[in-house]
């Protein structure tokens, strides 16, 4: 950005600022923000700052509001959700973020919207189409809900996104967050949103010194985010911060860089990185699953559909099921097929070994060639197809099975270097 276009972009956010507030007063200010701080009790033992006065957290928020919309207007990232306000497009885009990363959600974003422009056509749509064109973004029950939100929306709302927050509450895999950012975003209602980004800007800000995982600090900060919304533009102040976060406020911040840096209590304290606090984790568990590829005399592969109240539900995967500590991996592949399908194999080579990593636990997905010894044909997997390896690519698989899928067709091809053992 050159000079020119840095000045215009400062004229904009100022003329937008003066417009709402023509007498600006920063002692008015100040005295707001001073109430806000006592409203959320941050000048009382209850708020665990009782070292601190209160006047020394005081914090001018209409000069905050003002820095951090500066900043944006210059800064943010282009996103296709953000060149318009259309509720379903950014609807769509809130689910995709909820645990993605805004370049990995894009391509997705693009997808999804192209094949279904409207609220409508999501809901015509079968439920496979819609996982298989999510496939790869992983939290699969965001899919499941958008197909079963978008019915919703359709018959409760005629196919208009809601705007009221309790109604944006009642649609499927809607939380307080993702309702927060529609009503504000799309509908320039007064929402203050809290995620992972604005926590950690906020609790940087105010030097928080709570676990933020406890529900009350969450209700503490939320009345902060909220006491600080700007609420002539609520949905460019929201996003402003969770930029902030995403950008500057990182794990690591990037201080010397920050708009806020002269209003910042963590930064004052010469180690903001101590924010937010955070007690110390449980350990990962580390599950070991062991799965079959079955082969019948024609080549085909076995694969089963998942139940749709399970986790990946609605899904496809090979045959298989979790280690217990008592047997071997053989053994246990052996033993989860026969429950699953009634099928019996003798366990083969390994093929594979493949970690992967979910929100809350570990993985390490360990595949066996196997061979049929008793009937072809399940009796007990609820939804079950064989299919040439080709074929394996129109069904939805979760991420372990796609990349033991990726190595059995480089297998078959012969470009494979050999396997994980
Ligand atoms: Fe975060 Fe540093 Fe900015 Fe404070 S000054 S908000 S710690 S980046």
């Amino acid at each position: 950005m050159n000079a020119e276009d840095f000045m215009t972009a400062e004229m904009t956010v100022l003329s937008r600022f003066l417009e709402g507030k023509p007498n600006r007063d920063l002692e008015t200010t100040q005295l707001v923000s001073c109430e806000l701080l006592r409203s959320v009790g941050m000048d009382s033992i209850n708020c665990g700052i009782n070292t601190l006065q209160n006047d020394s957290l005081a914090l001018p928020v209409a000069e905050v509001q003002y820095a951090l919309s500066a900043w944006f207007e210059i800064n943010k990232r282009e996103m296709p959700w953000r060149i318009t306000r259309n509720p379903y497009h950014i609807w769509l885009s809130e689910i995709i973020l909820q645990q993605t990363r805004v370049e990995q959600g894009i391509p997705y974003f693009m997808r999804l919207t192209t094949r279904f422009p409207t609220v409508e056509s999501l809901s015509d749509a079968d439920l496979d189409e819609v996982l298989q064109l999510w496939e790869g973004l992983g939290y699969y029950s965001r899919a499941r809900n958008l197909h079963k939100a978008a019915k919703m929306i359709v018959e409760k709302w005629s196919g208009l996104i809601p705007s009221a927050l309790d109604d944006l509450l009642s649609i499927p895999g809607v939380g307080p967050y993702t309702a927060a950012a529609i009503s504000s975003i799309a509908f320039g209602h007064p929402h203050a949103v809290l995620d992972g980004n604005v926590i950690r800007v906020l609790s940087r800000i105010f030097a928080f010194p709570e676990d933020v995982a406890l529900s009350s600090s969450k209700q503490t900060l939320h009345k902060m985010a909220s006491a600080l919304l700007d609420v002539r533009r609520p949905g460019d102040h929201n996003e402003s911060m969770m930029e902030l976060g995403a950008l500057v406020c990182t794990p690591k911040p990037d201080c010397p860089i920050c708009p806020v840096r002269s209003f910042c209590k963590g930064f004052e304290t010469g180690t903001p990185t101590q924010f937010p606090v955070k007690r110390a984790k449980k350990k990962t568990p580390h599950y070991h699953i062991a799965v079959g590829v079955i082969r019948d005399e024609e080549g085909r592969i076995f694969i089963q559909k998942r139940s749709l109240d399970s986790m990946l539900g609605g899904l496809w995967e090979f045959p298989g099921g979790k280690n217990e500590s008592t047997e071997s991996y053989q053994q246990t592949c052996r033993r989860e097929i026969l429950e699953e399908t009634g099928m019996s194999v003798d366990v083969g080579p390994l093929i594979a070994s493949i970690p992967h990593a979910y929100s809350h636990f570990k993985i390490t997905l360990h595949a066996y060639d196997c061979e049929l010894t008793s009937s072809t044909i399940p009796s007990t997997a609820l939804s079950w197809e064989w299919a040439v390896n080709e074929q394996l690519q129109e069904y939805a698989f979760p991420k372990a099975n796609r990349l033991l899928i990726n190595m059995l067709t480089q297998q078959e091809s012969g470009t494979t270097e050999g396997n994980n053992d």
